[in-house]
């Protein structure tokens, strides 16, 4: 087994280190604000080559694996230290995109060509109001009608809903109760019915808003379809690129975070020696730096599992998504806790990038719902039911 990066893997993490660090210097500012040119963002992004990396060709994609998509956002997160450089990723390949994949050639040729070259931005509305980790109990309806769906609920939290024009929007159809009623549909701003407003400020991952959707009998063509009831869990199996991107968060934020903390602990002295001469910490370096590289392996062994043009095992990549979710938050407290007083002033990168490691706890699951899935893969003969 060899773990050593092909010069193609290392030539595109070169590339997406240099694309991240073009952005470092203006990331603090647009925390502060919570505004970003993101539309500026996403175009260089594109010109860097990072659009639609595991796309097919025919869509405009560049037929990359999921490991590649790894190796480019956790380098990009690493030396941009925001999250919103890699949004141009994840809309051209991430989970909408993927999910659109799995839709017939109509939706497939309707929509991909856009979003991959970056003409559309795709967003994915699953959270509702009343159903986050719920997600099987959805209550936005899509009800037959003609050559339509009436499509009517509201979302909430949805990255880039703002910002973005389309919405692959997890629906019920006709009253189906439980996952087997849940499907999808994209959406469209333009169409009547649909209304898009800036959610609640978030702590963390600040820069564009987090917005809600509000859908009111929104007619949408039934070619909009991208998996209709009875299929849910080839629905997620799509979702996986979400994971997958969680994890390249989880790993480029940790490495962030580690940056920070030996740049500083070499420059700052007390007692007349540099603070990386005391035990207590080069040994939380080292505790820092084993947990990243266990975080790693288990991302990269996830990322491989993706064969073919599918996406990561759900067993690995929802490992691999909970042991990020449990030591990223440890790493940046504990660099943010190394930094000292500095640590905590808003100029202090650190700050931030911990902001956003708390943000992204539960985002795309929870990790009592990841560990409720990983249980069911650990005794598949047994039913581990959450309702009532
Ligand atoms: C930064 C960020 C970005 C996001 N982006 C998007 C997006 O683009 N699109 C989108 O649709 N959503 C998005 N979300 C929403 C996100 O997916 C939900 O917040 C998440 O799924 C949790 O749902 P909830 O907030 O309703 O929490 P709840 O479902 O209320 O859960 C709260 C807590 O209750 C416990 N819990 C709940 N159910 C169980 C259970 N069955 N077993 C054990 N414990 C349980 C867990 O501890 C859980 O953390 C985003 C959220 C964040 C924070």
């Amino acid at each position: 087994m060899d773990f050593t990066l092909s010069p193609a893997q290392a030539a595109l993490q070169e590339r997406a280190t240099a694309a991240g660090a073009e952005f470092r210097d203006a990331c603090g500012a647009w925390d502060l604000a919570d505004e970003a040119p993101y539309r500026e963002i996403f175009d260089r992004m594109g010109e860097l080559g990072f659009f639609g990396l595991t796309m097919p060709s025919e869509f405009g994609g560049q037929d990359l694996s999921a490991l590649d998509y790894l190796i480019a956002t956790t380098a990009i997160f690493r030396a941009s230290q925001t999250w919103l450089c890699c949004e141009p990723l994840f809309c051209t390949t991430g989970p909408g995109p993927s999910m659109i994949m799995l839709g017939d050639e109509g939706v497939r040729e309707k929509y991909l060509p856009d979003i991959v070259a970056g003409r559309r931005g795709c967003n994915i509305a699953l959270t509702e109001p009343n159903a986050g980790s719920a997600l099987t109990h959805l209550s936005t309806t899509a009800k037959r009608d003609g050559d339509d769906y009436i499509v009517t609920g509201s979302k909430s939290y949805v990255t880039g809903a703002v910002v973005n024009d389309l919405h692959a929007v997890f629906v019920r159809f006709d009253d189906i109760p439980g996952a087997k009623g849940v499907g999808a549909l994209v959406l469209e701003d333009r169409m009547e019915g649909v209304r898009v407003e800036r959610g609640p400020r978030f702590v963390g991952d600040r820069g564009i808003p987090h917005g809600d959707l509000f859908l009111d009998e929104v007619r949408v063509p039934a070619e909009n379809l991208i998996i209709g009831p009875g299929q849910f869990a080839r629905l997620m199996s799509a979702f996986n690129m979400e994971r997958l991107h969680n994890c390249a968060f989880w790993l480029g934020s940790s490495l962030a975070a580690y940056d920070e903390a030996a740049k500083h602990v070499q420059q700052r002295e007390a007692f007349d020696r540099p603070l990386v001469e005391f035990q207590a910490v080069y040994h939380d370096l080292a505790n820092m730096w084993t947990q990243i590289e266990a975080l790693r392996l288990l991302a990269t062994q996830a990322a491989a599992t993706a064969k073919d043009g599918k996406y990561p095992d759900l067993h690995m990549v929802t490992m691999a998504k909970l042991f990020g979710a449990t030591v990223g938050p440890q790493i940046t407290l504990k660099s943010m806790e190394l930094h000292g007083g500095v640590g905590v002033t808003l100029d202090a990168p650190i700050q931030r990038i911990h902001r956003d490691a708390i943000s992204n706890v539960v985002a795309g699951g929870a990790p009592a719902v990841l560990r409720n899935g990983i249980a069911a893969g650990l005794f598949p003969g047994r039913r581990f039911p959450q309702t009532r």
